[in-house]
């Protein structure tokens, strides 16, 4: 009997080690996913990580998410958490545009493939870029308000100066812009950035300017936590409605401030897209395998590829069409305070 429980416990053991073993090598198979985020603070981008956390799902990989808040060493060590943890790729949501150069050169130097998400990382010549075309995004902004306001005092309040996306959407507001500055017929009579895109920034600096007694016709703001802010004041003036704010995110709250009233426009960014091809082609550079992406954007040193997707300007003539049938907000919340 002895002998007979010393083989079979010898048997079990084989047996869990080797079912072990094969677990191991299983989970080796597994593509590993690091996804570094340098904030959740809008709105945005908690779907940014759930879309794309689902997606990555569904292809079988493993995603493994960080959110710095806002602190660029922060992120640094949480992309070297990441590393520890052995991902196959990074994917990365810079904080700052320059410092998170470091985050790709540790990545890169540890074999990993890195692509640059929504914001552009300078300098680091990424495997990939993946994000909207943020130039058009202030081209939108630029030209929604021109058509409607050809004349007339503007005021400028833009997002995070360490951010790329805010100097790409200047330069499309500014292509707009400039020529009419030129002819004299739009007055910019500010020109703001707020650091970490801070709501209660904007909602001061249009404090400041209403306490100027400007007259102000039109506002573009950097994004649409930017643009409560300026609301807010603006409400407190009873200015609300009164002057045209633009914005970017179709942000629940800004998509009811359009049927409100009190926002004219904001730019639409389908994120399904945007996550979802992302972790596509996240998995995809993992295995190895060529992207096909054609475009390049220069970051500073280096021109790397840009797969670049559509933004939408979205009022309440095409809200229902656009973020309401995209499935991006429901009906009943964009509607709910009318
Ligand atoms: C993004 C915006 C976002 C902003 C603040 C920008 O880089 O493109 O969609 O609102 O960051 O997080």
């Amino acid at each position: 009997l002895f002998l007979l429980i010393l083989i079979s416990s010898k048997v079990y053991k084989f047996y869990v080690a080797s079912k072990l073993d094969r677990e191991v090598s299983n989970d080796s198979d597994v593509i590993k996913i690091g996804f570094s985020l340098g904030t959740l603070k809008e709105e945005r981008w908690v779907k940014d990580r759930d879309i794309f956390m689902a997606k990555a799902k569904e292809l079988g990989a493993e995603v493994f998410v960080q959110n710095a808040n806002n602190d660029d060493e922060d992120q640094l060590k949480q992309v070297k958490y990441l590393l520890d943890k052995k991902i196959d790729i990074l994917v990365i949501v810079p904080n700052d545009l320059k410092k998170a150069s470091a985050a790709v050169e540790m990545a890169k130097k540890a074999g990993v493939k890195v692509i640059s998400y929504d914001r552009l990382v300078l300098n680091s010549n990424v495997d990939l870029y993946i994000s909207f075309d943020n130039v058009k995004v202030g081209k939108l902004m630029a030209e929604y308000l021109v058509e409607r306001y050809p004349k007339g005092n503007y005021l400028i309040i833009n997002g995070a100066t360490n951010d790329n996306n805010t100097k790409m959407i200047k330069e499309g507001y500014d292509s707009v812009l400039l020529p009419k500055v030129k002819s004299g017929d739009i007055n910019i009579i500010g020109e703001e950035w707020s650091p970490n895109w801070m709501s209660e920034y904007a909602f001061q600096s249009t404090e400041k300017y209403i306490q100027k007694n400007y007259k102000i016709d039109a506002i573009i703001a950097g994004d649409d936590g930017l643009a409560n802010g300026i609301i807010e004041s603006l409400s407190e003036h009873r200015l609300a409605g009164e002057v045209a704010v633009v914005a970017q995110d179709a942000d629940l709250a800004a998509c009811q401030r359009i049927i409100e009233g009190t926002q004219l426009m904001t730019v639409y960014k389908p994120l399904d897209k945007l996550a979802g091809d992302a972790a596509k082609l996240a998995v995809k550079l993992a295995k190895g395998e060529k992207l096909n992406v054609n475009n390049t954007i220069y970051d500073g040193k280096y021109n790397v590829p840009y797969y670049k997707l559509e933004p939408i300007a979205v009022d309440k003539t095409n809200i229902d069409d656009t973020v309401i049938k995209d499935g991006f907000h429901s009906r009943d919340d964009v509607y709910r305070y009318t």
